[in-house]
């Protein structure tokens, strides 16, 4: 096999199955492709659906802000397809007919924030519902069903997504939606989407909603395996710049829409016209920059997986995750995002995170930028002690965003900061 030099900007290159690259001095063999290819057409879609510059007057092929809370019309009741701004928005409805495209689906609709969107989903439930959720996911997500549905009637089941089975077993008279991560947060765990669809379309009424916010569009689509609706955090990757807080739901079914329509519309869960501008922009790079993040990613996971200090590396791209072939039969490969376990504990996760330098230490994931977190005290501190015990969110638990930077350069910097703490 030949030793290639580490690519200087891998940015656009296909890594060939079995490529070795060399990173001071560690030889790190790339594991075998085999993933689903980038859909036909996505990085077109992304530039041009919902963007057509005949919709606005002045031809514009930038689509403009637009501000106005309120709409001009001919006449009494009578209106051209915009009459307050909550209900809906030019700037808005141009971000949502792209989300919808990017997703293979009808519709979409965009919310303040992630959590917005997930209140507004889990509004499509009744007091005395039951929901089924992942018993590892986002932790704001993990609180809302506690705290906030749970208050208002809604008993949320967490269950571990990897074993079917035990889904089977959870289903009740009164289970209405399923709640899926995929892969989970932050321990990176797969679920096979197509089978748990299978089994909650053997009851009409279960809705199943995936968070695709690890993923987005570009590496996973929800819907082609049978899911009833996608939801992002846009405030991760889709945006991909750290400087926007939305969210939004993708859905092909007439009969949800309209409940979710008339629910962004009656919660008021709606996100600013400046805000769906700059997401809108970002989206037009999604493909280039997913593509970055998940070739430096599966570099940097190669490398941690050789490290001596490192037990343990969760990510989906490498051939030794347990979920590795649901992986890839359905995903475009991994993004940036990922966990690892080193060899010592909270003294030295600390010692690690403080002594990087390129990496951030930051909550949040999915920016050009890179960052380093540590779940158990941060991200997931709100999941009750006991359930993150019992999931494995230890001490010495880490988890990374992998941004846009020259890989060699977060190499040398997770290095040197491992040699600090050990
Ligand atoms: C951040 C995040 C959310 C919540 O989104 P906000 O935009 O912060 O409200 C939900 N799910 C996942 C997986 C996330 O990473």
């Amino acid at each position: 096999m030949n030793v290639r030099h580490f690519p200087k900007s891998s940015l656009g290159v296909d890594t060939p199955a079995g490529a070795i690259f060399s990173v001071h001095s560690i030889k790190i063999k790339m594991g075998d492709q085999g993933f689903l290819k980038p859909k036909v057409g996505f990085a077109t879609t992304a530039i041009h659906a919902g963007q057509d510059s005949e919709k606005w007057k002045s031809g514009a092929v930038v689509p403009p802000i637009v501000t106005s809370t309120t709409f001009k019309q001919p006449a009494p009741a009578e209106h051209t397809g915009f009459e307050y701004g909550r209900s809906g928005n030019p700037t808005r409805n141009t971000l949502e007919e792209c989300l919808a495209a990017l997703d293979g689906g009808k519709y979409g609709l965009a919310f303040a924030s992630g959590l917005g969107a997930t209140t507004t989903i889990i509004s499509l439930l009744s007091s005395g519902d039951h929901v089924i959720s992942s018993d590892d996911i986002y932790g704001g997500t993990n609180r809302l069903f506690r705290q906030v549905a749970g208050r208002m009637g809604i008993e949320t089941t967490f269950v571990d997504f990897t074993d079917l089975k035990k889904v089977e077993q959870e289903i009740k008279e009164t289970t209405k939606m399923i709640w899926v991560e995929s892969p989970t947060n932050p321990l990176l765990k797969v679920v096979d989407i197509a089978a748990l669809a299978k089994i909650a379309k053997s009851r009409k009424d279960i809705i199943v909603v995936v968070d695709n916010t690890f993923l987005t569009s570009y590496l996973q689509r929800p819907l082609d395996f049978g899911a009833d609706i996608v939801m992002y955090s846009l405030t991760k990757y889709m945006n991909g710049h750290s400087d926007v807080i939305m969210g939004a739901a993708i859905v092909n079914d007439d009969k949800i829409e309209a409940r979710l329509r008339f629910l962004q519309n009656a919660m008021g869960t709606v996100p600013s016209p400046f805000d769906c501008y700059l997401v809108n922009r970002s989206l037009k790079t999604l493909a280039l920059r997913m593509e970055r993040h998940k070739q430096s990613s599966l570099i940097i996971a190669n490398w941690l997986l050789k490290h001596p200090k490192v037990l343990e590396v969760l990510h989906p791209g490498l051939p030794s995750h347990p979920q590795y072939e649901i992986s890839k039969r359905q995903t475009v490969g991994h993004s940036g995002v990922f966990s690892f376990k080193h060899a010592g504990d909270l003294k030295e996760s600390r010692q690690i995170l403080s002594a990087l330098k390129v990496f951030t230490l930051a909550e949040s994931l999915g920016g050009y930028e890179s960052l380093a977190e540590l779940p158990s005290v941060m991200t997931h501190a709100s999941v009750p002690a006991e359930q993150r015990a019992q999931l494995g969110i230890t001490d010495s638990l880490i988890r990374l965003s992998v941004g846009l930077e020259d890989t060699e350069d977060l190499i040398k910097d997770l290095d040197q900061a491992f040699k600090s703490a050990f």
